[in-house]
């Protein structure tokens, strides 16, 4: 029976209601969506050795007549050793498999077969050739359908227990039984100006490549079927991004004059020159916010750039116009410190200032909603407590949010639906993990961009150095010299989760160092679980000098600024990522002092690790830091929050395809202004797609 895109995958044959599940987890539940599970790379086994011409080392493909089929017990190797010899012609080749006892009912004497692996010599009897663990296909008469052999393979990232094997033989059914008719949601005019095949065409070959291909072009994504696919995939990406752009613009904002009691108050709250950053980035913002139509921007800037007193900045042109400023930040910690500095920035000016995180007592969350509502507040300084439903707002102008790669890429619409009705707040987002530029270019191409270039004067470089942990003391003898000389210190302990079980090694670590290494010093410990209260006294104590070393879990990360604290040691660094590092170490080297980073690990470390502590010693260009770190980690981890708006890619890569990415971005952008006849149609199948595979309620 023929399979429609939107079949289930259960109608292929071979998939019950536990595959369908373990299918469902990877976000296969129809066959639409198995056939955009794509191969990440391939194996060529077009080719059969001859069994005599093997040479021990290379990677081949056999294929022969099952001689020997045995099943071996072994003590202590419950599932035993099976045993296969096959031959051809010119030899006889050895097969051993461990735990795979079923394959006594797969393989029987004289059927042809086909083995594809590594070609070993038998240490104990020379001359003697072995394939480990081989995959192996039984083949039956003249078999052309084969999906393992005498062909280029397409290999699968298992889905759990779906193996790329059997992925194999699904995504070959489901090509074979698709309904002959498949429309291509990609407009003609564009697939025909990038000489691009059609959709059909392209997931055949995609996953079943024709003998012929040039295979480097196939290792390298570059065969034109999979070229449509990448272009396909960003085209839908941009494509919702284009829409929700003009989305954002089509309602009204509020234009803000920027009079000289504006100038004058954002003078008040200056404590320093701006950079030439600054200045040229407040510009850019400030012309942004005169025009009527809302602001939407983001603004880059390495950690310690200053782009707090930017939103400050861009705060007070909307404040002093009347209008109320949201300011949301990742953490609690974070935000109460925005909020601290805030009152002390604004302190000499009018504006009423207030704090909504959820551990405040309900009491005063009521009543903070409640001014919020009635207008009797200027700021709010909040974390995710902002974008609850019973918060409302009386005239909101402005959304700040900081370190916006914490949120899902939706998150920062919520808030903009807190405006009043038909009139929509400008938008800010700021992100101090510097975006690679490709990145950027995929996630935020709604959004116009700012960058802050330039640190403010006066910094001195950070000086990171790697210590193994039995060189300890004297790291803590160094603390000792700078707290001496009235300089502070961060201890960072890796608690990823802040469970019970983690946070206990944190207080124990924060124990023993305040009783037997820092005696006569003052400690303070600070993580998640803390009260909010206890959170808020410990950071205003460190602020301002009364708690010298700071034991702390990662919730320092993002934001915190004490310019006096020169000193961050990162116990088990090895734990942490790249750009958590690079963040961490951001929250030194802020003011006049010279600053040193410690990263402390055990005396061996993988080799991934050793990768990020090098690079980290080597270098403070937290660009280059974020572009390595995308090819580390790969982009899914930088964009986080699944659940939201997590943009995860099937065939498409944003550092081998950036050239696709900018041209369906040039496209996509193109099309929303144009809409050319089908627009409509084209829309529709985006708005499904991204409710299936990001899990979207709606495109803008
Ligand atoms: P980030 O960009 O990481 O958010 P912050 O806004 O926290 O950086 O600023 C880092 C530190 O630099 C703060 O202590 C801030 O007061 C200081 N700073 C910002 N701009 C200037 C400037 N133009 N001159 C001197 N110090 C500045
Ligand atoms: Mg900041």
């Amino acid at each position: 029976m023929a399979l429609a895109l939107d079949s289930p995958v259960s109608a292929l044959s071979g998939v019950g209601p536990a595959r369908a599940r373990e299918l469902a987890a990877k976000g296969v539940a129809s066959v639409e969506d198995l056939l955009y599970y794509l191969p990440f790379r391939y194996e060529d086994r077009t080719r059969f050795v001859s069994i005599g011409d093997l040479q021990p080392g290379e990677v081949a493909c056999v294929r022969g007549e099952v001689k020997v089929a045995q099943l071996v017990r072994l003590r202590g190797r419950p599932g035993g050793l099976f045993h296969l010899v096959i031959a051809d012609s010119t030899g006889l080749l050895y097969a051993k498999w461990f735990h795979s006892p079923y394959l006594q009912r797969v393989f029987r004497h004289g059927q042809s077969v086909v083995l594809y692996g590594k070609v070993e010599a038998d240490a104990h009897r020379p001359g003697q050739l072995q394939m480990i663990q081989p995959q192996h296909e039984v083949l039956s008469g003249t078999r052309e359908d084969s999906t393992e052999a005498g062909r280029i393979v397409p290999i699968y990232e298992a889905a759990g227990g779906v193996s790329s094997r059997v992925l194999r033989r699904l995504v070959y059914e489901a090509l074979a039984r698709l309904e002959p008719r498949l429309p291509d949601p990609l407009p003609e005019a564009l697939r025909c100006e990038h000489n691009l095949p059609e959709r059909r065409a392209a997931l055949a070959e995609t996953h079943f490549p024709p003998k012929d291909v040039d295979l480097d072009r196939l290792a390298a994504f570059r065969t034109p079927a999979q070229e449509r696919l990448i272009y396909e995939e960003f085209f839908f990406l941009q494509l919702g991004l284009a829409l929700r752009r003009r989305n954002a613009r089509r309602l009204p904002g509020y234009g803000f004059e920027i009079t000289d009691a504006v100038r004058e108050s954002i003078k008040k709250i200056l404590p320093f020159h701006p950079t030439e950053a600054q200045k040229h980035v407040l510009k850019e913002i400030a012309g942004d916010l005169q025009k009527p139509t809302p602001m939407n921007r983001l603004l880059q800037g390495d950690v310690g750039s200053g782009k707090t007193i930017v939103a400050f900045e861009a705060a007070v042109i909307a404040m002093e116009s009347g209008a109320q400023v949201a300011l949301m930040a990742p953490t609690e910690i974070l935000a109460t410190q925005h909020y601290l500095q805030a009152l002390h920035r604004f302190a000499r000016t009018p504006y009423r200032i207030g704090l909504l995180v959820s551990e405040l007592p309900a009491r005063e969350k009521k009543q903070t909603r409640a001014d919020l509502a009635g207008g009797d507040l200027d700021l709010v300084v909040g974390t995710h407590a902002l974008l609850e439903k019973d918060v409302a707002f009386h005239r909101l102008g402005l959304v700040i949010v900081d370190e916006q790669h914490r949120f899902g890429v939706l998150q920062r619409l919520e808030l903009i639906r807190k405006g009043r009705e038909g009139v929509n707040p400008h938008v800010l987002v700021m992100t101090a993990t510097p975006i690679p530029r490709t990145l950027a270019l995929a996630l935020y191409s709604d959004l116009e961009m700012s960058v802050l270039d330039e640190l403010p004067p006066g910094r001195t470089p950070i000086e990171t150095r790697w210590v193994r942990e039995p060189a300890a003391a004297g790291v803590w003898e160094f603390i000792r010299k700078q707290v001496a000389a009235d300089r502070q210190a961060y201890i960072v302990y890796p608690v990823i989760d802040e469970s019970k079980q983690e946070l206990k090694a944190a207080t124990k670590e924060f124990e023993r160092l305040s009783r037997e290494v820092f005696q006569k010093l003052r400690v303070g410990l600070l993580h998640g679980r803390l009260k909010g209260k206890e959170k808020e006294a410990v950071m205003r104590e460190f602020a301002a000098g009364k708690i010298q070393v700071l034991v702390a879990t990662s919730v320092v990360e993002v934001g915190v600024d004490v310019p006096n604290a020169t000193v961050m040691v990162i116990e088990h660094a090895e734990r942490f990522g790249l750009s958590q590092l690079h963040q961490l170490r951001g929250r030194i080297g802020r003011g006049r002092h010279a600053s040193t980073c410690v990263l402390m690990t055990p005396n061996e470390v993988g080799e991934e690790a050793r990768e990020r502590l090098e690079t980290l010693v080597a270098t403070q260009d937290g660009f280059k830091i974020a572009e390595l770190d995308l090819k580390l980690r790969g982009p899914g981890e930088f964009v986080g929050t699944r659940q939201h708006g997590y943009v995860g890619l099937r065939i498409a890569n944003l550092l081998r395809d950036a050239e696709w990415l900018e041209r369906a971005k040039h496209d996509a952008f193109e099309h929303v202004a144009a809409q050319p006849p089908g627009f409509e149609a084209t829309v529709e199948y985006l708005r499904q797609l991204w409710r299936r595979r990001y899990r979207l309620a709606d495109v803008a």
